[in-house]
């Protein structure tokens, strides 16, 4: 075992879990890199009762000082972005420098929340004579976030730093697939200057999950995650009065046009279905292609197949995922998809214990089948044919997901249709992976997403504060008129 036994981190210590254990394998080659606690209730109480304590200290700091520990943060997050960047790759099994891209996206996250201060400075008015309104966030207090296996490192960012620097303390339960990025966050966070007990890592699973929904210490709760639990996390917090947000799964429609740069889509649509090994909720997953578009197609199959497993494509996060990935190929293949690229059975010299799909493309999917409608989480490419643009964007529209839709094009009169009428949170125009930038936020519509806010930038603060009112009048001479 490459790792020492992983254990919760509460207080700013290393505190040991129960004794239930799940090992974490690495899906590059299948060796074992440590051992995961499944905690239950008592961690998360515990976690919760040092969040409490931590709480009205680390409220009362000015959010200017806050920042200046996220700043700290950052430089360290840059300085060890090799040892991140390598974690990552370990336990997640994407390519180093897909794991890098993440660290960098955590870097400008980060950013994002050292800049606070002047982004949330408060709105004053006198809104009558000698009468001033002002309006200041204030932070909820124990606040929990609870992240997916394929972003170990960046999506857990997407929360921390906002929600701290607004002055909440927080309850980190990261994916028990992928749970030592989540520790060496903590320890960087501590390296930074953060007091202890303002932020905590209880490891496990559904249970301690159920725990943060059901424990009436935390205020609010963010979860990114597939959507079947995306509803349970959702319909259970808010059942009991908290607030939530939940990101959920996704089935990414782009949209190709017989106009389109063919090398530029190409090569774009292969990385959007590949990268991360498919493992994107932002990745493409459905190519609607509308109309005659197989001279776009002939070199799409050319660009994928330099997707090499192992070189430049990362591996997928488990046995069970290879295995489900290639049962919706084989599915698909017996109800009349014409395969283009197979990637089934595919074996990495000297990684022979890894789990790999290599890139695959299934040309003539029908809209109904199931792995046209339903998220296969794979490197893994459906083509939907479509005789103009409403029809395709009917497909697009008829999905249970919304998370993105891109097109391409080089018709600005199409491009702003598909923009207007697609059903997706986050488009794009000639861009595989529209993920927005900071200070842009993140978050789909439909069943991609479950509660109001999106889970970064100025739509975030919403979420992680509340809104103090405050009328003041201090002199008496001022004129008595309406409400005064
Ligand atoms: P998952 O839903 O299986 O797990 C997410 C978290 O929920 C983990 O921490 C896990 O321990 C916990 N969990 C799992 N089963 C549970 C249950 N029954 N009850 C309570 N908690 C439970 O998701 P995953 O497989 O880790 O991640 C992949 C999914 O995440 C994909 O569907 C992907 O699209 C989605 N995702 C979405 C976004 C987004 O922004 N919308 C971003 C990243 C990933």
């Amino acid at each position: 075992m490459k790792y020492s036994p992983l254990q919760n981190y509460i207080a700013g210590e290393l505190i040991p879990g129960n004794a239930n254990v799940l090992e974490v394998i690495s899906p590059s080659d299948g060796t074992l890199l440590s051992t995961v606690p499944l905690s239950n209730y008592e961690a998360v109480n515990k976690a919760v009762k040092v969040a409490e304590k931590a709480f009205p200290e680390w409220s009362s700091i000015p959010v200017k000082e806050r920042a200046q520990i996220f700043y700290k943060y950052k430089s360290l997050l840059e300085k060890y972005i090799d040892d991140l960047t390598y974690l990552v790759h370990e336990e997640n099994g994407k390519t180093i420098p897909e794991a890098r891209a993440e660290i960098e996206k955590s870097i400008e996250v980060t950013e994002y929340a050292c800049a606070m201060p002047q982004i949330i400075s408060g709105e004053v008015l006198e809104v009558s004579k000698g009468v001033e309104c002002r309006i200041e966030h204030f932070p909820l207090g124990v606040v929990a976030s609870i992240t997916p296996f394929n972003f170990p490192n960046m999506v857990p960012n997407w929360t921390i730093p906002n929600a701290l620097v607004l002055g909440n303390t927080m309850l980190l339960k990261p994916s028990e697939q992928v749970p030592l990025s989540a520790n060496r966050i903590a320890e960087l966070l501590k390296d930074a200057g953060l007091p202890d007990g303002v932020f905590n890592v209880v490891h496990g699973s559904q249970e301690v999950v159920e725990a943060i929904c059901d424990h009436p210490g935390i205020q609010a709760v963010s979860f990114v995650g597939s959507t079947r639990v995306a509803k349970i996390v959702y319909k259970r917090a808010t059942s009991n009065l908290k607030r939530a947000l939940t990101l959920g799964g996704a089935k990414n429609h782009l949209f190709v046009l017989p106009d389109a740069h063919i090398q530029m889509t190409a090569s774009n649509v292969a990385a959007s279905m590949s990268g991360c090994a498919g493992q994107r909720c932002m990745a493409v997953s459905a190519m609607v292609a509308v109309g005659p578009v197989d001279h776009i197609i002939a070199q799409l199959v050319l660009e994928a197949k330099k997707i090499i497993p192992g070189i430049n494509l990362g591996a997928v996060i488990s046995r069970s995922a290879k295995e489900r990935i290639e049962h919706y190929i084989t599915e698909a293949e017996q109800e009349g998809a014409v395969v283009l690229l197979d990637g089934r059975n595919c074996k990495v010299a000297g990684k022979e214990n890894g789990f790999y799909v290599g890139p695959t493309i299934l040309d003539h999917v029908k809209p109904g089948m199931k792995i046209a409608k339903e998220e296969v989480f794979g490197p893994v490419l459906v083509i939907i044919r479509s005789e103009n643009i409403d029809d395709a964007l009917k497909i697009q529209q008829s999905s249970l997901y919304g998370n993105a839709a891109s097109v391409f094009t080089q018709s600005g009169g199409i491009a702003k249709y598909v923009i207007e009428k697609s059903s997706a949170g986050m488009i794009g125009v000639n861009i595989g992976v529209p993920v927005p930038r900071e200070p842009f936020s993140f978050g789909g519509w439909n069943e991609s997403k479950f509660g109001v806010c999106d889970i970064t930038g100025k739509s975030s603060i919403e979420f992680w504060t509340k809104l103090k009112k405050t009328t003041v009048k201090w002199n008496p001479e001022s004129k008595t008129n309406w409400m005064n």
